[in-house]
């Protein structure tokens, strides 16, 4: 009979197991832990918090990742389930604790009647089988350089740079405008493609001091920082010296800001269109290891950002990670070899529910093909159909980064006000709307298998 492999104990492949596993599918985890340690994991359980001890927000109706949660908890979610059972008290964020809960996911697994726990490191791509990789940002060495032979060595990343991402109904137009530098791109989609935002020098040097003081992340322990090729953190360029910023991501050349025609900008900050939707930019070049409370502040010193509201704020992290446009079709499947399939943080989601997310749809995505009645992906009105989406054909190839659930993945509501009571209108509407169609998807699980 057929066994589904899945490489990495996480989130992801815990997850996955769990799911095929419920659906009638054998399963073999091989997970190196703790035979091969990581850097950031301390035991040899599996779905280890590395850490923190937070699944986010629990609010279904206001938060997409509370939304995640949600739909995690209506396909009978190993993780969400466990989280429960040993929940903190947290205000309104799942917080649990952490070694119990990994203690629980361990133990459930290796009780289940149709789930094997192997030990062992794998080194190679598979061959042949069906196979789920869901090893992670912390990747071990010898299979990252396999993947990287199949993929092509730029698209896998060793460290991810994570520039903030704002959302685009929140950038003051009086003050920003849409333009490409030189004018160029011949379609309107590439002519759209970037906005401007013109600073004075007054302005610049305030930037400056900001950036030089504000709080920094350091790298963990055993996190090498191999990063620095291409991707400087914008406070590092500005410890470089006071111009630098200016003479790079910042310069104010090929540029006319349309509200001031005649005063020439002493530096400009632009901002590149992250999604199809046009809902997200990324502030190009900001990549940064300040604090995210630091970030908000220096960031809405750019003026047309006063008011900004994030989708995500930057960093920079040792992370494995796929170029998954470029790499995956829609059932998460590697174009090149379709018996096997990604899962979790190496797909270019991040952080533990998203994580799991991805094991959950991996895990039935493929064990529902093993059982001969093949699944459409989510639709992508759901959260995991917005996240799926946006990893595998929404996200700008070139420069795809890693990214949280949030509501700029979503297609917009139609007919809804702005202003906050419209903000959380529009999130209800989208949470209903994704509730319904992530019933309909489950649903049609339901029939294949009773056909
Ligand atoms: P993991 O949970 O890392 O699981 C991958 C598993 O694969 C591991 O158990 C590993 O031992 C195993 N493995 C790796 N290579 C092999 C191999 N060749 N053969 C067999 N097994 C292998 N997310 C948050 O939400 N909040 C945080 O606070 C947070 N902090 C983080 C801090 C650090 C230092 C790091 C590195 C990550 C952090 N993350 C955080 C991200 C978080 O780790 C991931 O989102 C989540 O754990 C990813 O789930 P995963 O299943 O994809 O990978």
């Amino acid at each position: 009979s057929k066994t589904l492999h899945i490489i990495g104990g996480g989130m992801a492949g815990s997850e996955a197991a769990w799911q095929a596993a419920r659906m009638g599918v054998s399963v073999v985890i091989h997970e190196m832990r703790p035979r091969v340690e990581t850097f950031a994991h301390r035991t040899g359980d599996l779905a280890e918090m590395v850490c923190s001890n937070s699944f986010r927000s629990d609010d279904d109706e206001q938060n997409a990742v509370g939304l995640l949660h949600w739909e995690m908890r209506a396909a009978d979610g190993l993780i969400m389930q466990t989280a429960d059972r040993h929940r903190l008290p947290a205000g309104g964020a799942l917080a649990v604790d952490r070694d119990l809960f990994a203690r629980d996911v361990t133990q459930t697994l290796r009780n289940h009647p149709l789930i094997t726990i192997q030990h062992d490191e794998i080194t190679e791509l598979p061959a042949d089988g069906h196979w789920i990789i869901a090893t992670g940002p912390l990747t071990s060495q010898g299979l990252g350089q396999a993947i990287a032979h199949e993929t092509g060595a730029d698209a896998l990343a060793f460290f991810d740079a994570i520039a903030p991402i704002v959302y685009a109904d929140s950038i003051d137009m009086s003050k920003a405008w849409m333009q490409s530098r030189y004018d160029k791109g011949e379609t309107e989609e590439e002519r759209t493609a970037y906005l401007n935002c013109p600073m004075d020098r007054a302005t610049y040097d305030a930037f400056i001091d900001a950036l030089l003081a504000a709080d920094k992340t350091e790298f963990h322990e055993g996190e090498t920082a191999g990063y620095f090729d291409g991707c400087l953190p914008i406070e590092v360029m500005a410890e470089r010296g006071r111009e630098t910023l200016r003479h790079g991501p910042m310069k104010p050349v090929g540029l006319t800001n349309p509200h001031q025609p005649d005063v020439k900008p002493h530096a400009v900050v632009q901002l590149r269109r992250d999604n199809a939707l046009g809902t997200l930019f990324n502030i190009v070049g900001f990549q940064t290891k300040m604090k995210y409370g630091a970030q908000t502040e220096v960031f809405r010193m750019i003026p047309g950002l006063e008011n900004a509201s994030f989708a995500r704020l930057g960093g920079i992290h040792r992370n494995t990670f796929l170029n998954s446009p470029t790499l995956l079709d829609d059932q998460m499947r590697l174009r090149s070899r379709p018996h096997i399939r990604f899962a979790g943080q190496i797909t270019g989601v991040e952080g533990y529910v998203e994580s799991a997310a991805m094991g959950l749809l991996a895990g039935r995505l493929a064990a529902a093909e093993m059982l001969g009645h093949p699944l459409p992906s989510p639709p992508q009105d759901s959260a995991m159909g917005a996240l799926i989406h946006h990893i595998t054909g929404g996200a700008e190839a070139k420069t795809f980064q890693p990214m949280n659930v949030n509501f700029g993945l979503f297609r917009p509501v139609d007919g809804l006000k702005g202003g906050r009571r419209g903000r959380s209108d529009r999130y209800k509407a989208y949470t209903d709307r994704a509730k319904a169609a992530w019933q309909d998807w489950l649903q049609l699980q339901n029939m294949s298998c009773a056909s």
